[in-house]
């Protein structure tokens, strides 16, 4: 419903909402809890979305993707929830939105034809390769070092909870080209896992989007060739965080409208289930409950939509989406507490959604940013530290 109260949509839009939505419930979400015992999923779902463009939306035609706008992507990511799997939103995100972003910014016509290309066209899976065990939040300091050698580099160190780590076929790899130095000594690298020297070290057992891999790598004297390097030597910090904006705001959109999907669930549960002769949603303090959730969902909404007004005007929107990170990240969490306990005992069983996004809605204050990270950089850009 909300979708027609705003202006951004226009009917092509909402023909390609109807598309991904269809792809998303009919072949998508029969198998959710299946993958989501499995702790995987197939390969021919990145393949059959490459196939319907859903992977290269906004990225140029030249290489396969379909140069739409970002209320193009807006409208995917709305839908993507609809799938009923965090784990494999969050891999179809990382490859689209994470892992990628970085080839078309910063790559070269070579890495866009032997990655980019395939990439778009679900051929060939990535993932983004930053957090190492002793680096999260501070990404400085990563310790994976690249030494170069000849026209080679020779690559050594570890990295750790990486999204599609098991299935990559390449990764967006930070590391360090000079170790001495923090954020002006990353460097991204385009990484073949075929490469000798690389392993999968462990696949972690999780709380929540169990339907993907997240792995721990090492890397021992890889040796790649520096084609490889992706954009300039030392400015890897620079691209990372170029794509943080981007990619923030698409997992906000996405986390937003499994949050809607979730209040309609049981608001329709709560007209459904009865207590004391009455409608557990008629009790007054549930109304109230069920009423606040609406209304911070649609100031999310806002917030969303605003940024990516912002965004695809092409407008610096660091503060705002680091706002929008923040706010869905907690309204994730507090939204589920509630969902779960408006379903009362069945809310504590598999079978109810709400079970499940219990669990995955806590990566939402973690990954890709915490919401420490994120009051940090609203902070600094209110001049409070200054
Ligand atoms: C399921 C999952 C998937 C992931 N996928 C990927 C991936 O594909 N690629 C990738 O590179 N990484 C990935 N990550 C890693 C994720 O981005 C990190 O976990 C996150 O950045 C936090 O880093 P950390 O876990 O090392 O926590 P730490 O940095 O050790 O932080 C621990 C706690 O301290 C707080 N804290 C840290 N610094 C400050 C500060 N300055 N002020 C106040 N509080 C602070 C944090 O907010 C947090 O609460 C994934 C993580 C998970 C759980």
């Amino acid at each position: 419903m909300a979708d027609k109260i705003y202006p951004y949509f226009t009917e092509e839009h909402e023909i390609f909402r109807q598309q991904v939505r269809s792809f998303c419930e009919e072949q998508l979400a029969p198998h959710a809890d299946e993958w989501e015992e499995e702790g995987n999923f197939p390969r021919w779902v990145f393949e059959k979305m490459g196939e319907l463009g859903f992977l290269g939306i906004t990225y140029p035609e030249k290489y396969g993707g379909a140069a739409a706008d970002f209320w193009t992507k807006v409208v995917f990511a709305e839908e993507l929830p609809r799938c009923q799997s965090s784990g494999v939103l969050l891999s179809v995100l990382v490859q689209t939105d994470m892992c990628t972003p970085a080839i078309v910014t910063f790559g070269n016509e070579e890495q866009k034809e032997e990655i980019l290309r395939p990439a778009i066209q679900g051929k060939k899976i990535g993932a983004i390769c930053v957090t190492e065990p002793n680096a999260g939040s501070d990404v400085a300091a990563i310790r994976t070092t690249a030494v170069k050698d000849g026209d080679n580099y020779i690559i050594n160190g570890s990295k750790t909870f990486i999204t599609n780590g098991a299935k990559a076929d390449w990764l967006t790899l930070a590391v360090k080209t000079n170790p001495q130095k923090g954020y002006s000594g990353i460097s991204l690298f385009l990484f073949p896992t075929t490469t000798p020297g690389f392993t999968v070290t462990r696949k972690l057992n999780k709380l929540g989007h169990r339907a993907t891999d997240t792995v721990e790598l090492a890397f021992e004297d890889c040796k790649i060739s520096k084609k490889y390097l992706l954009g300039e030597e030392g400015k890897g910090f620079y691209a990372i965080m170029h794509g943080f904006q981007y990619e923030r705001l698409v997992g906000c959109i996405a986390g937003v409208a499994g949050i809607k999907l979730l209040l309609q669930e049981t608001v329709n549960y709560c007209k459904e289930r009865t207590a004391f002769k009455t409608k557990i949603c008629a009790f007054q303090a549930n109304a109230h409950r069920l009423a606040d959730l609406a209304t911070e969902i649609e100031a999310a909404q806002s917030l969303i939509y605003h940024c990516s007004d912002m965004v695809n005007r092409g407008l610096n929107a660091i503060k705002e989406v680091s706002m929008c990170k923040l706010y869905v990240g907690e309204l994730g969490v507090k939204a589920a507490r509630e969902c779960l306990q408006l379903h009362g005992g069945y809310g504590y069983i598999e079978e109810y959604h709400v079970c499940r996004a219990y669990r995955d809605v806590m990566l939402g204050t973690i990954g890709g940013g915490s919401s420490e990270i994120m009051r940090e950089i609203i902070a600094r850009m209110m001049g409070l530290y200054s």
